[in-house]
């Protein structure tokens, strides 16, 4: 059987008022409900005792306090990252996972000289960091060659609910010790942009002060360069951050790796994300794996920094190297020296770049690790 109610997170503020009005409720109730489901530790309906019995009953029958229900979760051995397996009302599953350490600007906040303990109170002070990477999709339809969540092949979209009760799962836990979400990627399973709407409505209620209240500049939306729906953001007039899965600096290369690029290719996702930072005066990240003697050739390096920096002011771009984590296609990591080099022919041309190594990969928690067995999800919702 599955449940039809919808997820009260993914219910919008203007229907869920008029719902209460049916019922001759005040409209104040709307914001207090929906502040609850972004910061109470209830379990159910029935733990918001400030809301009358009766109508905590109606609610119950009405909505579904949470549209995910987790399954195992693991904790990775580095002490910090973790896994959720969640299981849908229809059975299928999502992985989503938690980033958590001190934020670094503000621990490295201040002067060098400022004493180290000062510099953790500080932090301790302004509150941990806890990032939280979702997925918009039960698997992906995008099949890049190097991503385990590919090789499942696309099962559903997910609705605004059940990508915001991603959030919601790890938040219940954070505030019982007085923490709470500061940063969300949608870097889990799927392609967001192939899952538009319910994306967007997402992101509005993680923003919107009355419930999650996550500043929009700690949003990332990464997406494999769906370039309608990169210029589609950036009329949004909101002011989250785009990341995009660049990959490789020609379309020979990034075709080989990303079936995607057949539709757009990699002029036209550079162009798409030049837009973005000229209509949105935001920086934009271009994400690059890199897949040893593939696309980490000096020469390569050299070809990106021209491709971007033709694009105009190169302070507007950061690109994030990321060594292919364990996946299919049996790529492999170039040496790090070669990887600094990658990086360091970028900056050399006014770009910033990093290489950063996933956290998390003993639990396949790293980019492009995250899959469920299908079958397993088949059968549950039987
Ligand atoms: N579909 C979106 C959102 C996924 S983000 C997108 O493509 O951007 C996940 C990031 O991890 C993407 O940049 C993806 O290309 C990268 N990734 C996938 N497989 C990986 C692997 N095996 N090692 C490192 N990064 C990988």
């Amino acid at each position: 059987m599955t449940d039809e109610r919808p997820a009260i997170s993914g219910t919008s503020e203007r229907v869920l008022t008029s719902w209460l009005r049916d019922r001759g409720e005040p409209a104040y109730r709307a914001k207090q409900i929906r502040r609850h489901v972004a910061r109470s530790q209830a379990a159910d309906w029935d733990g918001l005792t400030d809301l009358p019995k009766a109508l905590r009953t109606d609610l119950a029958e009405a909505f579904r306090w949470s549209a995910v229900r987790p399954v195992i979760e693991e904790a990775s051995a580095d002490g910090e990252t973790r896994k959720v397996l969640l299981e849908l009302h229809d059975g299928h599953r999502i992985e989503s996972v938690l980033m958590p350490h001190l934020g670094r600007a503000r621990a490295g906040g201040g002067s060098l000289l400022t004493p180290t303990h000062e510099r953790v109170r500080r932090a301790q002070r302004a509150g941990a960091r806890n990032a939280v990477c979702i997925s918009t999709q039960a698997g992906c339809p995008m099949a890049c060659a190097f991503c385990a969540t590919g090789e499942m092949g696309l099962i559903r979209d997910l609705t605004a609910g059940e990508i915001v009760d991603q959030v919601r799962h790890w938040q219940t836990e954070l505030i019982s010790r007085g923490e709470r979400v500061s940063h969300v990627v949608y870097m889990g399973m799927g392609e967001p942009f192939n899952n538009y709407e319910a994306t967007l409505e997402s992101v509005r209620t993680l923003v919107d002060p009355e419930a999650f209240g996550i500043s929009p500049r700690r949003i990332t939306i990464s997406t494999c360069g769906i370039v309608p729906k990169i210029d589609a953001l950036a009329a949004e007039g909101l002011p989250i951050n785009l990341a995009v899965s660049l990959h490789a600096a020609d379309d020979r290369t990034r075709t080989a790796i990303m079936p995607v690029n057949r539709k757009w290719g990699v002029d036209e996702v550079l162009d798409a994300s030049a837009r973005y930072v000229e209509r949105t005066k935001r920086r934009v990240t271009f994400e690059y794996v890199l897949l040893g003697g593939v696309n980490d050739s000096a020469e390569t390096a050299a070809a990106l920094a021209k491709q971007i920096a033709t694009r105009g002011r190169t302070s507007a771009y950061h690109v994030n190297l990321i060594p292919v984590n364990p996946g299919p296609g049996g790529f492999t990591r170039p040496p790090e020296a070669r990887m600094e080099r990658f990086a360091e022919i970028l900056r050399e041309a006014g770009i910033a770049a990093t290489v950063r190594i996933s956290k998390g990969q003993d639990i396949l928690a790293g980019c492009g690790q995250l899959k469920v067995p299908e079958g397993k999800a088949a059968s549950v919702g039987a």
